[in-house]
Formats: structure tokens, C-alpha cells, sequence
């Protein structure tokens, strides 16, 4: 039995399957974050012999659908059907754990309470957002419309399951002429996905023939390939390896899509005005940013994001709300195995808050990681952490700056059923994997 007096209140509290009410711990989201953090904490009480009443813990979440985005890579390089990376929510949230179908409309933090889109109010004890980023269509003139459209607007993104296929059917369709492929500048999940996908669509032109009569472009708002320079340099040095011309500081702004007649517009960050750029097919990246309903909420910081500690992932003015993955202000890049480190840091820290009333000592250290798929057979595998240090799980073995086989097949395969197999059940943790972290007492 759960011990703590906190806990006994929330029994009496949640008796039954209620999806509303009051719960002890309520996470938002059942995405990668929501799912692995609220079984990870179901299963610390189990492994204590501790009961958890149905609805102890609740999951707030109207999709109907949980998507292994990392997947959308895969499905976009041709290797894998996009419904391989896709499961009813419900699948994923066991017995003992609420379900509460619908989305968050506010939070009342000062109340322990936040109201649903359903229009009803659900208290709590303690809170974790893991609710995800938004992207920002609008912000791109004229994309919506593009991506909406069937193939012939030439127009994809893998950052959507509705147009994951599309790119590798628009990667097939090209036969000859500017393929152009986009980073946005600002925050993004997976900031290597952007060049992966170039890579991937280079390497299979090259395959079938198809180079140099398709020339490969990546425009990209960094001023550079990417942000961690250990990485940034080896990825340059490969792009202008395999003929990949680079355009730097220009953000898209606008699509025109006119029959034939197909431009991209960039704004110049290094200058002032646009740079205009002809294309037979583009991949767009688009925009991104902090969710409007967190943005708006007590929550926030002034950027937009849930305002946590970097190392204990506790709110800054609300002791009894935390946050992980991609809607957290945690200063490193967004990504699913970012997640993995950050989940026990959090379990245990607010595991020690519930039992003593002091927040536990774990900290995370900005683990993060980033797969960058350079070629079928071939991938570079970026880990780092806070500051952009590397922090490589195989670095005392190889150079993971260099693409290879193994670390290709690691993410093509190993990542995804390890996803499915342990990481949303709560059995990852980190970059050690099924071997729980041993933080300080
Ligand atoms: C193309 C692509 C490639 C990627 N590649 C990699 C990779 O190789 N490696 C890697 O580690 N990561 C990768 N990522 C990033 C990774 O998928 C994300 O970082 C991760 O899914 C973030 O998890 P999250 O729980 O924060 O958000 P999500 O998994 O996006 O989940 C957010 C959940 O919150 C829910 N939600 C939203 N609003 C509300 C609301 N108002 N109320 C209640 N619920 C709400 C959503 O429905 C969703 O279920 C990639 C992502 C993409 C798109």
C-alpha cells in the first residue's frame, strides 16, 4: 500500500475510474514524454509493493493516436509504411492509469487544477506537462495550402503524419531539377531531421541515376549545419562531400505554387530584404513554438515554455508542477531520446517530493540525442549535453562523427521497437537504456 497520508486523501478522492474528479498525479499529454513518465512513475510504486488505485495517476490527452514521430524519417527515406509507427492511445495507457479523452484548455496552478476543452475541471495533487510543440503553418505564406495539396504542388514535410508518404512519393517523382530542402530558424524537435531527409533524397538520386541532374540545396535559417559545433563541422564537411550546396541565414517565408511555376521565398537574416529560389520539389521544415494554451497559462516563461528548473525539472513557481520533452523550456534540443534521461531525473525527484516534501536531488544533465541519418546504410550519432558537450554512449569505441552501418541500423530498427517495446511503458533510461539511473540519496 501507498504509505503517505497525501496519497491515502487521493484514494478516497478517486475511487473509481473517474476520467474527471481530482488525482493524485495528473500528467498532461500521451505523447513520448506522457506516456513514458506516467508508467515509469506507476511502475517505481509497483516495484515497492506499493498499490496504485485506478485513476491515481491520469493522462489527459484527446488524440486518439500515438505516433512514433522519429518514424516519420523512415517512412519519408521509402524504408517503412507510416502506419508501422502508429498506435490507438489507448493501446499505450494500461489498466491502472486514467485516461481522460480530452485536451487541457487551461491551467489554474494557484488552484491544483486545470479546465478541459470538454469544459469540466480536473484537480490534482501533482501536475507534468508533456503536452509537445506546435507548429506554426500560418507562419509560412502560402504552405498550408501547398502541402494540402496532392503531389503536383511539389510541396512535402515529414513533420506531419498526413504527409510523411508524400516526401518519398515526391523523392520518387523527381526526375531532374532543383530539389530544395528547409530549416526554419528558431526552435524545432529533431533539429537534425531537416538534413537527414536531405541526405536520405540525395543518396537515393544518386542510387537511380538521377545526380546531377537533380541538384540538392539545403537553405537553413542556422547560421551554420548545426547547432553543436563537434557535429557542425563533420556534417559541412560531408554535405560539400556528397555535392549538397548550402544556403545559410534564410528562413522561408512564402511558397508560391502556380501550375509549373514554383518559387520559394526566404527571408535574408544576415541581410534585409528576400532571396527568391526556383524549386522542382521542396521538403519544408515548418516553424515552431511553444503551445498557445501553455503560452498563455501561469506556467510559462516569457518565451513560452513550461519554466523549469534545467536540472530537477521542477516548475520555478509552482513546486507541485513539473515538465519534460519538447514544451519545457530544459535548454537542449528537443528530441524523444532527450525524453528518455529526462524521465527518471523526474520520477525520482518528484517520487522524493511526494514522500518527504523536499524535491529529490536527480539531475539531468541536457542529454540529448540526434540520429542523423546520412545515406541508407550509413548514420552519424550525435549525443550531446548541456553546451552542446558530446556525451557519447560509444565514443570510447569509435568516432561517432564518422557515418556508420551499425548506428544506421540502431535508429532504423533497434530505436523504433525499443520505443514500442520499453520506452512508453517506462523502461528506458537514457542513454544506459533498460539500467535504471542510481541518483543520490
Ligand atoms: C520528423 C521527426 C523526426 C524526429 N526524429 C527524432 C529522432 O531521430 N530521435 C529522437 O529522439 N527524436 C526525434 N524526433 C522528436 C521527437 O519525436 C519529439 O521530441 C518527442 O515526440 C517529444 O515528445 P513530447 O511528449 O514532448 O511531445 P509529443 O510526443 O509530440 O506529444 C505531445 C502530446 O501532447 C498532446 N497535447 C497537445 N496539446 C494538448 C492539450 N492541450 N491537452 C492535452 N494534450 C495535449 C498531443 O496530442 C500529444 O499526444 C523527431 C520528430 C519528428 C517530427
Amino acid at each position: 500500500m501507498l504509505a503517505t497520508p497525501l496519497i491515502t486523501a487521493l484514494r478516497h478522492a478517486s475511487t473509481s475510474a473517474v476520467s474527471t474528479g481530482r488525482h493524485k498525479i495528473v500528467v498532461v499529454g500521451a505523447g513520448s514524454g506522457g506516456l513514458a513518465v506516467a508508467n515509469q512513475l506507476a511502475n517505481s510504486f509497483k516495484s515497492e509493493g506499493k498499490e496504485l488505485a485506478k485513476g491515481d495517476i491520469a493522462v489527459v490527452d484527446a488524440a486518439t493516436t500515438h505516433h512514433f514521430q522519429p518514424g516519420w524519417t523512415i517512412v519519408g527515406s521509402g524504408l517503412r509504411a507510416k502506419e508501422d509507427f502508429a498506435r490507438p492511445t489507448d493501446s499505450l495507457i494500461p489498466e491502472h492509469i486514467a485516461h481522460i479523452k480530452s485536451n487541457v484548455k487551461e491551467f489554474s496552478p494557484s488552484a491544483n487544477a486545470l479546465v478541459l476543452e470538454s469544459g469540466e475541471t480536473v484537480g490534482y495533487d501533482f501536475l507534468i506537462v508533456a503536452a509537445g510543440i506546435q507548429i506554426n503553418y500560418d507562419k509560412v505564406k502560402g504552405l498550408k495550402e501547398a502541402l494540402a495539396r496532392p503531389l503536383e504542388s511539389k510541396v512535402s514535410t515529414i513533420y506531419n503524419y498526413d504527409t510523411c508518404d508524400k516526401t518519398w512519393d515526391l523523392i520518387e517523382s523527381t526526375q531532374s531539377g532543383k530539389a530544395l530542402f528547409t530549416q526554419p530558424f528558431g526552435p524545432l524537435k529533431c533539429a537534425g531531421a531537416p538534413q537527414k531527409v536531405a541526405y536520405m533524397a540525395h543518396d537515393r538520386f544518386k542510387r537511380t541515376g538521377r545526380i546531377p541532374g537533380v541538384g540538392v540545396e539545403f537553405v537553413t535559417g542556422l547560421p551554420v549545419m548545426f547547432g553543436v559545433p563537434h557535429y557542425s563541422k563533420a556534417l559541412d564537411a560531408l554535405r560539400q562531400e556528397k555535392g549538397i550546396e548550402a544556403d545559410f541565414a534564410k528562413d522561408l517565408c512564402e511558397v508560391r505554387v502556380d501550375g509549373s511555376d514554383r518559387v520559394a521565398v526566404f527571408k535574408d537574416l544576415k541581410g534585409e530584404g528576400t532571396v527568391e529560389k526556383s524549386f522542382d520539389m521542396m521538403h519544408v521544415v515548418p516553424p515552431m513554438g511553444p503551445l498557445e494554451f501553455i503560452k498563455r497559462s501561469p506556467l510559462a516563461d516569457a518565451a513560452g515554455w513550461v519554466d523549469v528548473s534545467a536540472s530537477s525539472l521542477q516548475h520555478v513557481k509552482f513546486p507541485n508542477v513539473f515538465s519534460l520533452g519538447d514544451c519545457s523550456s530544459l535548454p537542449t534540443s528537443k528530441t524523444a531520446a532527450a525524453i528518455t534521461a529526462q524521465t527518471p531525473v523526474l520520477v525520482e525527484n518528484l517520487r522524493k517530493l511526494m514522500e518527504t516534501g523536499e524535491v529529490g536531488k536527480a539531475v539531468y544533465d541536457g542529454y540529448t540525442s540526434c540520429p542523423l541519418f546520412t545515406g541508407y546504410g550509413s548514420l552519424m550519432l550525435a549525443e550531446f549535453k548541456y553546451g552542446g558537450v558530446p556525451s557519447e554512449t560509444f565514443g570510447a569505441l569509435a568516432d561517432q562523427r564518422i557515418p556508420r552501418r551499425p548506428f544506421y541500423h540502431l535508429a532504423k530498427d533497434v530505436f523504433p521497437y525499443a520505443y514500442f517495446k520499453h520506452m512508453v511503458k517506462g523502461e528506458w533510461y537514457g542513454p544506459k537504456g533498460l539500467i535504471p539511473p542510481v541518483f543520490p540519496a
